[in-house]
């Protein structure tokens, strides 16, 4: 049968990258066996719970690509269906009303606290046939195995086992009539048919809980497989300083998706030692037994490298849609955008980089760099001068030509060619480093070359 598996995200905030990760997993191996991947939002806390945030999930999900079947289950929407499921357990002798008020639970507590002991509900109501007391709006408890062990082999982690001392008779419903969390998500994995539960492992102490209420209600159990953190590189709980951001906050930062589920995929799974992975490699090779057991460290030069190893890979049409984004208008000269996208290409981690490079070289210099221009030869302008009454210099609309004709203009000039780049690049572009000055000349196009050196010569 092929596997079902979900993703469940609780709508308290953004999609964090970690909450992609789990999802991607889930996805992938839900793929690569032609299984379903389903979506459900887990919105019960009414208080704490936006529509934004479940928007803002959708929103991720559709920038990064992973699609999921069938329609978006949301919990706010079954309340009736866990009432019905209490009340069944409840009809069964497998759960029952707990009249116990906040202040006797307290005092249990804290009686066990002062005596050593784990604070414990003590089952007072478990078979309890008498008048319930009044005034009091009971809770709904399940009955938990009183001994034995509750265990199960975790896909990453092995044998995992919880003595049944250790658990109580743990609230399925609260006295205002709403279900809680370990109670629901069970009813809807096992409703929803999913076969395969991949999550992160702080949900792992909540496993053994979540099969008393399988049994409870005879449902099959599904596999588990709870994945470690991703720490940051000091091996810490990742925290916002080292990029644990929003999904759509990486849109914002110029990465691109492939290079988001790329740097994911590797966060805890491993094929070999290949790095790169399209999105059917990953579907093609991932296997949720390989899942690593110990943390992941989030590593940021990887993860720029992945990066730029996207923005290299993307057809330049695609690219020049996904700029207009960071305020670059498309250029109407094709073969000049090839040439600055090849450029830029090679020198960007983000499409943020890209971007404010692009601005930066299509804009005309407002300043020069002081200690460059200290270096430049004394006779700069003059050879300057010289090469604006060169006509071929306008004609040319090719890089390699550009060197050439540039060569052999310094070199029928007595110039050194080491002299008169770094003095054009000045010119052109104001400061040192960048991309190619025969690139940027072709690329500015010979009117606005011609200008700029001009305003250089008049600026001197
Ligand atoms: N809603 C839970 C969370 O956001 C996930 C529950 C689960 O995967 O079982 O952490």
């Amino acid at each position: 049968m092929p596997p079902v598996t979900r993703f469940a995200p609780s709508p308290t905030g953004y999609l964090h990258i970690g909450g992609l990760r789990t999802a991607l997993f889930n996805y992938l191996y839900a793929r690569k066996h032609n299984g379903k991947f389903l979506m459900r939002i887990e919105d019960t806390d009414l208080l704490r719970n936006s529509k934004d945030a479940a928007k803002a999930i959708v929103e991720s999900f559709k920038w990064v690509g992973l699609e999921y079947d069938g329609e978006i289950i949301y919990q706010s929407q079954r309340f009736d269906i866990y009432k019905q499921y209490a009340q069944s357990l409840i009809q069964n002798g497998k759960a029952y009303y707990c009249y116990m008020s906040k202040e006797e639970l307290e005092a249990l507590r804290e009686s066990q606290r002062a005596s050593g002991q784990t604070p414990k509900y003590d089952n007072r109501y478990r078979d309890f046939t008498g008048e319930p007391p009044s005034g009091i709006q009971p809770v709904i408890r399940i009955k938990a195995p009183l001994e034995g062990e509750i265990s199960f082999v975790d896909g990453v982690k092995g044998k995992i086992s919880v003595q049944a001392k250790e658990l109580d008779d743990f609230i399925i419903m609260r006295s205002d009539g709403s279900p809680t969390y370990n109670f629901v998500v069970t009813i809807d994995d096992a409703l929803m048919g999913v076969t395969d539960v991949i999550r992160g492992d702080d949900h792992t102490s909540n496993t053994p809980k979540q099969i008393i209420i399988y049994n409870a209600l005879g449902f099959d159990i599904p596999r588990f497989y709870h994945i470690p953190m991703i720490l940051n590189p000091e091996g810490k709980k990742l925290s916002k300083r080292d990029g644990a951001m929003g999904v759509m906050d990486y849109k914002l930062m110029g990465y691109l998706p492939e290079a988001i589920l790329n740097f994911l995929v590797r966060l805890g799974w491993s094929h070999e030692d290949k790095e790169i992975f399209s999105l059917q490699e990953m579907i093609e090779l991932f296997d949720c037994n390989a899942l690593n057991s110990s943390p992941s460290r989030y590593n940021q030069e990887k993860f720029l490298w992945l990066n730029q190893h996207y923005i290299q890979q993307y057809p330049n049409d695609k690219l020049e849609v996904l700029l207009q984004d960071f305020g670059i208008t498309p250029l109407k000269d094709k073969h000049k955008r090839d040439i600055l996208f090849a450029a830029l290409k090679d020198r960007s981690k983000t499409l943020v980089e890209f971007a404010s490079q692009q601005k930066e070289i299509l804009s005309r210099p407002q300043s020069y760099d002081e200690k460059m221009r200290a270096k430049l030869d004394t006779n700069t302008i003059i050879w300057l001068q010289n090469l604006l009454q060169q006509s071929r210099f306008y004609e040319i609309e090719d890089v390699k030509a550009m060197e050439e004709f540039l060569h052999n203009f310094a070199e029928s000039h007595d110039i050194k060619i080491g002299k008169l780049m770094p003095a054009l690049r000045l010119a052109l572009l104001g400061k040192g480093g960048g991309i190619g000055v025969c690139e940027a000349i072709i690329i500015i196009g010979a009117d606005e070359t011609k200008q700029r050196i001009e305003c250089f010569i008049d600026a001197r």
